[in-house]
């Protein structure tokens, strides 16, 4: 079932859905499967399954000059969006990213999601690779999500890239993408995200995902002025508790975004480890009891494959 399915049926009851990483290479669907079972005892609406791009590392070679690998550590997401749906009954999103996809690629990647039954995607850019300063298509790929949605809506109208097949079937793709309430980081301002978010609902995404944020005021803000410029499709806050004191560098700095100074200080006072998780977990229920109450469609918690966190907060919630 599609997402905005969902949202629909649920008539107003907020979802709950969370986002896992596909296994590292070496191990197998159990591993998912491990980190799931908990999660799937709340009854999430979806999962999601991200996607990450190939690596580049450095080894030392006998006559000491490095040689470059080439490195996928969690190739798989696909397959194991397959392998949830099949074992659990709950619709699972692959993500779906421009970098390292030509549009032949992508769509090779979108006619097994239709044959498998998948049909939702969360449609990225997706990130420079780490030894790239900007981001770079692939010759003969998108630069930009809103041309992937274009890939995506093209196909649900039956137009593959070799326009000479006949009688094609329509595919049928519910949209999702993503939107950031402190804007991306490579947009110059707020205004100029939220003119390309707004090109890309309407070029067919049907519902958002929000960027992690610690301060519901950053959601309320966005929300109002998406509405005020006429975009009226859901957005479901993404959520991440805080846990550890290293959070209070990592995430700003991976995620682009700000943290509550209240927030931050209170993790700093904190005597030890156990102390800054319980105050991390408090603000995330805090933070989550709110949304509910301003009428979220959902919430989406990224668990980043540790479950244990995200049902604590749950069990205080659902
Ligand atoms: P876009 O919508 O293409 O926007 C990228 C930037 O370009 C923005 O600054 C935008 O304002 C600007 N822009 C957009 N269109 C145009 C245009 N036509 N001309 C000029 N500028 C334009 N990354 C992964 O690699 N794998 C994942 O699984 C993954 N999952 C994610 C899930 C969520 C919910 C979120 C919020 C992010 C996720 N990301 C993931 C990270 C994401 O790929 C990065 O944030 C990426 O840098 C931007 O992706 P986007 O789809 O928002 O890009």
């Amino acid at each position: 079932m599609k997402v905005t399915e969902h949202i629909e049926k649920a008539n107003g009851k907020p979802l709950f859905s969370v986002e896992i990483l596909p296994p590292l290479k070496g191990q197998n669907v159990g591993c998912t499967f491990k980190t799931l079972d908990p999660l799937v005892e709340m009854k999430p609406a979806f999962i999601d399954v991200t996607y990450h791009r190939e690596e580049y590392i450095y080894k030392q070679k006998e006559n000491g000059l490095l040689k470059q690998y080439q490195v996928r550590k969690r190739p798989g997401t696909v397959a194991i969006c397959a392998a949830i749906q099949n074992h659990y009954k709950i619709d699972a999103i692959p993500h779906l990213i421009c970098g390292g996809f030509t549009k032949e690629d992508t769509e090779d990647a979108l006619i097994d999601l239709n044959f498998l039954g998948i049909d939702n995607v969360l449609v990225l850019r997706g990130d420079p690779i780490k030894t790239e300063k900007t981001f770079a298509s692939e010759p003969g790929g998108h630069s930009y999500a809103s041309e992937l949605i274009e890939q995506i809506n093209g196909l649900n109208h039956g137009n593959y890239l070799d326009d000479e097949l006949q009688e094609t079937q329509n595919m049928d793709f519910c949209i999702g993408i993503a939107g950031y309430p402190e804007k991306h980081f490579e947009s110059p301002n707020l205004a100029m995200d939220l003119y390309y978010l707004k090109k890309k609902v309407e070029l067919g995404a049907d519902y958002i995902v929000t960027q992690m944020f610690f301060d519901n005021q950053k959601y309320f803000d966005f929300v109002k002025k998406c509405r005020e410029m006429d975009i009226n499709i859901p957005i479901i806050p993404g959520i991440k508790p805080l846990t550890t004191f290293g959070h209070l560098t990592s995430i700003p700095k991976n995620f682009y975004i700000d943290l509550p100074e209240t927030l931050a200080m209170e993790v700093l006072k904190a005597k030890d480890k156990e102390a800054i998780k319980q105050i991390g977990l408090e603000w995330c229920i805090n933070q989550c009891k709110e949304l509910l109450e301003f009428g979220v469609p959902g919430l989406h918690f990224y668990t980043m494959s540790n479950s244990s966190n995200t049902q604590k907060v749950a069990n205080a919630l659902f």
